[in-house]
């Protein structure tokens, strides 16, 4: 007998996963530079040259910080480096123990899910969203509740989700700059979700905590401003990855922030922890606990997403696809030609040997997502098949 739960999960089809298998089946078949595949968001550019460097550096010279176990949270000198760097960043007064550094966004969502949990919780999402936070959601034993799309400009959809917010709300998850749609949430955004979140606390006599998920946080483009969510909301956790700042998706690094002006903060970064510990995310890898801390005030040279976003932007409109303005990631989510949009994916892979990630997936039927972190020539040699695809409708 097996979990019927973790069975349906490691069973289940990845569309994403069938997309990029596929298209290394079909190159083998007609030629890499034949095929056209937008389905992974796998950082396009190298880490900083620093980071090498850092690696091999302490390989070299300190021996002593890695192939070790560090602390369950993370070694103490790296988390002040993050605090230090957030408040040089942000201005702020945080320091090295509220940190639970962690292998990647995706386990430091894990950890928050599970420290915050009661049974009934529930923790609102706003849809296009993440897929793997449903995953981790109920992982966590808690139920996540959806809000569809507002699909003129991916912000939120304040009357719905003034309705979703009961008793039972736990927490709401935000990812801004956000995939799939690449979308930066305006000052007005958050600041009218703050407000709500204020006052719903107030009237359930419980905090509702707002759960940002940050691994695009540094992919942002000219004229956009992503703020700094706790300075607009009190009980901000923040969840943060060096998968794409730095280009590290591979080396799973990043953190858990648990700001202490949170209510119960205490309480709550010491359930992370717990989460941490019954979830086996201790002790991040060590190495690049050190390197990440030493190269977190850099990025990699993230230039190229922008110039690749104005580029496919601006010939899918000319070609009459309806794009909403992405501010950062590197993710475009135009509508697809035809309502259904799996059949819309299908046609594009069948026929023009473009992979694009139907939107149901995301909770946004009617779309596709494109992800650009891709070599801006094939980029240029796409537009062609994007072309001939609008055309055939
Ligand atoms: N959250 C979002 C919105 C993501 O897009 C991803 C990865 O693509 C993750 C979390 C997980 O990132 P990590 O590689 O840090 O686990």
């Amino acid at each position: 007998m097996v979990s019927e739960r973790m069975l349906g999960l490691g069973t289940a089809r990845s569309v994403i996963r069938e997309l990029f298998e596929y298209g290394k089946q079909r190159a083998a078949q007609v030629g890499a530079e034949n095929v056209f595949d937008f389905s992974l968001g796998n950082p396009s550019v190298p880490a900083p040259d620093a980071v090498n460097q850092e690696a091999i550096r302490i390989l070299r010279e300190q021996p002593e910080l890695i192939h070790c176990y560090t602390s369950a949270q993370g070694d103490a000198a790296a988390r002040q480096r993050f605090a230090d760097s957030l408040n040089r960043r942000f201005g702020g007064d945080y320091t090295a123990d509220q940190f639970y550094i962690t292998v990647g966004a995706a386990a430091s969502l894990c950890c928050v899910f599970g420290a915050l949990t009661c049974p009934g919780d529930e923790f609102i999402v706003f849809a296009p969203y993440f897929p793997e936070y449903k995953v981790f959601i109920e992982g966590a034993g808690a139920k996540m509740v959806l809000i569809p799309p507002e699909i003129e400009g991916f912000q939120i959809d304040f009357d719905a989700f003034e309705r979703a917010v009961t008793p039972h709300t736990k927490g709401v998850v935000v990812n801004t700059p956000n995939n799939p749609s690449g979308v930066v949430y305006s000052r007005q955004t958050l600041e009218s979700l703050a407000a709500i979140l204020t006052e719903k606390s107030r009237a359930y006599d419980h905090p509702i905590y707002l759960i940002s998920d940050e691994p695009y946080r540094e992919i942002v483009f000219q004229g956009f401003e992503v703020p700094w969510i706790p300075h607009l909301y009190r009980d901000t956790i923040v969840c943060y990855s060096f998968s794409k700042s730095l280009s590290l998706p591979g080396e799973r690094l990043g953190y858990v922030l648990v700001p202490g002006q949170v209510t119960d903060a205490g309480r709550v970064y010491a359930a992370v922890a717990g989460a941490g510990r019954s979830l086996g995310y201790v002790n991040a890898p060590s190495l690049f606990q050190q390197v990440t801390s030493l190269c977190c005030d850099m990025t990699s040279d993230l230039a190229v997403y922008e110039r690749n976003c104005q580029l496919l932007t601006d010939a899918l409109r000319e070609m009459g696809y309806h794009v909403v303005q992405p501010g950062g990631a590197f993710y475009l989510f135009p509508r697809s030609l035809e309502p259904d949009d799996m059949a819309f994916s299908e046609r594009a892979k069948r026929d023009f040997d473009l992979l694009l990630v139907p939107g149901s997936g995301f909770g946004a039927p009617g779309h596709v997502r494109i992800a650009y972190c891709v070599q801006t020539e094939m980029l240029e040699r796409a537009l062609p098949r994007f072309r001939a695809l609008a055309q055939s409708y």
